[in-house]
Formats: C-alpha cells, sequence, structure tokens
C-alpha cells in the first residue's frame, strides 16, 4: 500500500482502456480511439491512498464573475477570512447558470458583490488556444461576457502567492444554440430526436473533452481538477426518478455510436429501444397503462423483465460514463502527473437508491484522486419532495407520498427526518451529510479522499427551507466528523450570503483547522 502500488494500478487500468501516451499525445483524435473498456468490477478496490496527514481540503465553487465584480485580491481575502479557504475551484467551462454568473435572477441578492443580475453566455472562462482544438469539431467556446478576463491566468498567481491551490471545476453544460456543430457531439434519444449534452461513446465529443483538458493543464499551472457530468441516464429518465419538475426528458443515447457499442456488447438495441418506449408509455399515461387489478408495479417490473436490455442500456450508459472519467483522468496525467482529478457525484446520490446503485464509488475510485459526493441537506428539502412526487407517479404510484417517503428513508438508512409535508420547508438535518460522507468512505475503503460538498444557499423558493449560518456550521462539522479530510463549499460564492459562508468558518474554527 504505497503510492507506487497505487499509481501502478491506475496505470495498469488506463492500459486495459486502451489508452496510450501516444494516443494522449496525438491529442483529440487520439482520444477518439479510445475503445471501450470497462473499469474493475465493483469487488476490487485500489489501494488505499497515503495515510501521511495533509491539511484539511477546504474548497470552493467559485465563478468568474465573482473576481470581475469584486476585485481578484478582494475575493480571495474574503474567502480567507470567512471560511479559510485553502483550494480555489474556478468555473473554467460551464454554459450553465448555477456555476458561473451572479446570483440566480429571482433569488434575493446576496451581501457582497455587484447589487444587479446578469445574464450569461457561457462557455470557457479561461483563454481558448486554438492549437489544441485542430482535432475538435467545436471550436469556438470563449465565453464573451467578461471580456478578456482569464478565470486561471488572471487569479492563479494572486491564489499562488498565498499558499492556495488551484483546481479547475468542469461542467458538463452546454447551450446547442450557442455552439456550432454540436449536432455532431450531441446524444440522440430513444426517439431520433438530438439532445441537449454529448454522447459519451462520440468520438468528437470525447475529443472535444480533451482538447479542453489538454488546453488547460499545459498552459497553466494547475493542481488539479473536478468534472461535473449531472445526469442520471435513460433508466432513471424514464421513470423520472430526478428531481427535476421540468416534463421534457430525453431517453439517451441511441445515437450510431452507442447503438454499435450496444451490439458488440451482444444487446439486441432494436429489443432495447423497445423497451424503453414501453417504458416511457407506461410512466406517461399511468391511467391507461395500469390495470386496476395489478397496480403500477407489477405492470412495471414485468416490462423490465421482458425487456432485460432495458437494464443492460442503463449499465452500458454507466459504464460510458465511467470511461469518460477514465479518459479525462489519464488526460491529465499525461500533461501533469501530479495535478489531482476527482467527480463531482450529484445531489441525486443522496436522494435516489436506484441513482445510488448506478454510481459505484469502489469503481469510480479507481479512476479518481478524489470523489466530491453532494448531499446538499437545505435544498434536499424542496428537491426530494420533488423527487417523491415524481417517483410516486411513476414506479411507486401504488404507495401515497408519505409511504414513498418513509420507504426512501428506510432505504437511504437515514432517520428522523421530516415527514413528506414539512419536507421543503425543513430540509434536511447535518446527519444527512454525515451519513453520505461515511458511506462513501466505507465505499471506497480510504483509497481515494471523500470531500462532501456543503450547502451554502443553494436556491430554493423563498417559503422553502434558506440556509442558516448554523445549518453550513453544522453540515461542516457532520462532515469532519463523518471522517472527511476536507469539503468543498458548494455550488457558488456569487450566491452565498457572507453570514452563512462564515459558518463554515466558525466550525473549521472549532475543529482547529
Ligand atoms: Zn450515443
Amino acid at each position: 500500500m504505497n503510492d507506487f502500488s497505487k499509481n501502478a494500478s491506475r496505470r495498469e487500468f488506463l492500459k486495459r482502456t486502451g489508452m496510450t501516451s501516444a494516443m494522449m499525445l496525438g491529442g483529440g483524435l487520439g482520444a477518439a480511439h479510445f475503445a471501450g473498456a470497462e473499469p474493475p468490477t465493483s469487488g476490487q478496490l485500489p489501494e488505499p491512498a497515503s495515510t501521511k496527514r495533509e491539511k484539511p481540503f477546504i474548497a470552493i465553487q467559485v465563478g468568474a464573475r465573482s473576481f470581475v465584480d469584486e476585485g481578484v485580491d478582494k475575493c480571495l481575502d474574503t474567502l480567507q477570512e470567512k471560511a479559510i479557504v485553502n483550494v480555489l475551484m474556478p468555473t473554467v467551462f460551464t454554459y450553465g447558470r448555477g456555476l458561473s454568473g451572479r446570483q440566480v435572477p429571482g433569488q434575493p441578492l446576496p451581501d457582497h458583490g455587484a447589487q444587479e443580475y446578469d445574464e450569461i453566455h457561457g462557455g470557457s472562462y479561461t483563454k481558448v488556444h486554438p492549437e489544441y482544438y485542430r482535432n475538435s469539431v467545436i471550436q469556438d467556446i470563449r465565453a464573451p461576457e467578461l471580456g478578456e478576463f482569464d478565470i486561471l491566468a488572471d487569479v492563479t498567481p494572486k491564489a499562488r502567492k498565498r499558499g492556495m491551490k488551484i483546481y479547475c471545476l468542469f461542467e458538463e453544460a452546454y447551450n446547442p444554440a450557442l455552439m456550432p456543430n454540436f449536432e455532431k457531439i450531441a446524444e440522440v434519444d430513444v426517439y431520433g430526436k438530438i439532445g441537449h449534452s454529448t454522447c459519451f461513446n462520440n468520438p468528437y465529443a470525447r475529443a472535444f473533452l480533451t482538447s479542453m483538458v489538454q488546453d488547460w493543464f499545459s498552459n497553466n499551472d494547475l493542481d488539479g481538477m473536478m468534472w461535473e457530468s449531472e445526469r442520471q441516464g435513460p433508466l432513471n429518465t424514464a421513470l423520472r426518478a430526478d428531481f427535476s419538475n421540468n416534463s421534457n426528458r430525453s431517453i439517451c443515447c441511441f445515437c450510431p455510436h452507442c447503438l454499435r457499442k450496444g451490439k458488440e456488447k451482444g444487446i439486441n438495441v432494436e429489443r432495447a429501444r423497445e423497451g424503453f418506449i414501453a417504458l416511457d408509455r407506461w410512466a406517461s399515461r399511468p391511467a391507461t397503462l395500469s390495470s386496476p387489478s395489478n397496480g403500477g408495479f407489477v405492470i412495471f417490473w414485468r416490462l423490465l423483465v421482458e425487456y432485460p436490455e432495458i437494464a443492460a442500456w442503463q449499465d452500458m450508459w454507466f459504464r460510458s460514463q465511467e470511461e469518460i472519467y477514465g479518459l479525462i483522468y489519464g488526460t491529465v496525467k499525461e500533461v501533469n502527473s501530479k495535478a489531482q482529478v476527482g467527480w463531482h457525484i450529484m445531489h441525486l446520490v443522496a436522494m435516489s437508491p436506484f441513482y445510488r446503485a448506478d454510481q459505484n464509488y469502489a469503481r469510480i475510485a479507481h479512476v479518481s484522486d478524489f470523489i466530491k459526493p453532494s448531499p446538499y441537506n437545505n435544498c434536499a428539502g424542496p428537491r426530494l419532495a420533488q423527487y417523491i412526487k415524481n417517483v410516486q407517479s411513476t414506479i411507486f404510484r401504488d404507495f401515497t407520498l408519505d409511504e414513498v417517503l418513509a420507504m426512501e428513508y428506510k432505504l437511504l438508512h437515514l432517520e428522523g427526518e421530516p415527514s413528506f409535508n414539512q419536507l421543503p420547508t425543513a430540509g434536511l438535518s447535518a446527519n444527512y451529510v454525515a451519513s453520505e460522507t461515511a458511506r462513501a468512505i466505507a465505499d471506497v475503503g480510504g483509497a481515494v479522499p471523500i470531500y462532501p460538498g456543503i450547502d451554502i444557499d443553494i436556491p430554493t423558493k423563498l417559503d422553502e427551507k434558506r440556509t442558516q449560518p448554523s445549518d453550513v456550521k453544522a453540515a461542516v462539522l457532520a462532515a469532519f466528523h463523518a471522517g472527511a479530510p476536507g469539503v468543498v463549499l458548494s455550488r457558488k460564492y456569487a450566491e452565498m450570503k457572507l453570514t452563512n459562508l462564515a459558518g463554515a468558518g466558525q466550525a473549521l474554527r472549532e475543529l482547529k483547522i
């Protein structure tokens, strides 16, 4: 159990995935040839990380807009003073609103930064070096709204002087309307419609991802990166097993690359398609497709047994996502072998037993230097309530909302949390943070550090649970008491109240960190 054997085990994994130095040095198209080998089975774990005690990892996610509005030095002063932050996670790429821009419109402006709302375009918040994109069909990605400001070049030297580390935050959030050629890297749904995200098995999408990663790590002095891939796979999408209230869902991916891969794996791809369409009809039309004598669940289970291809397609989707983890991991290491690479695992993992089963921390640990689960306990109130409504409308339609929630608490091993009616305004307790942290630590067997995300003002409606300083303090204490060697203050500094951010500092001082 030493660094050498740990690295050797990862090199072995990368070798099995078909990723060689020559491929990655060849740039995007090299990565495009990355063949679909799979991470090891869940029974095997990489060697535990070094037991050497290191400084706790106190990270914060922060967008470029905050540095432009408040000034780089002033912003860094605030982060150090309020929350003893020693790791910056600057949002380098996203077209999403959750990690860039100011406060989300409609939410009260926080007690710092410019006191007006903004509009975002999104894209790359660092300079784009075209030579890295020669093999990418996507080229024009520089976010225009902040002029020449570069969240890496303009922030890194100042942060370094203060002893802070820099981990790029890379969100898989795209805006096809602003990205020429997006259709060439896009996922395709079960009905043949182009989706809003990329396909994990599309070689051009893979080339695009590796182009960006190579560009950032070749041109900046970075300590690591974290990728956010917030998608739940086709089966969870079909079952509405997520916390979105948007009815416009795409069951993906059925693009030619995925169909080819499915065939190679021996899956009957037409049966997979038929199965998902049948499932979608069952989920959308409960009244006509649930027989009164059998109820909803029996019909659902019958579909799953009649179409085992549904589960096979779901598993292939998650294995493909893990291949992208491996691809990004290997690409970073080729440029900077010391850089640390990890993954934000979306909030659904602390909400849905289905998604929890899909996200196998032990398997992911093979291509990770750290993992960030996201047990956001305040916004969990309304989000879990929505999740319960969603699954009660499909797979659990034989139950009441309270019964479904009670069952979920049992399945997630949570006790003493609010009833369905109280949930949106009460949120979940700090025990929820401790529970997911401890579970993740146990699952990876100490192989990689677990840095749970701490919810600080993640938006909820004004009459729902809102973050208080004591919530943040309790969540940080819970994470460390559960054994985490660090935390990631989330989602973005621009939406956090300083009084709430200071709750993290209070906990860390109490812990003598
Ligand atoms: Zn595909």
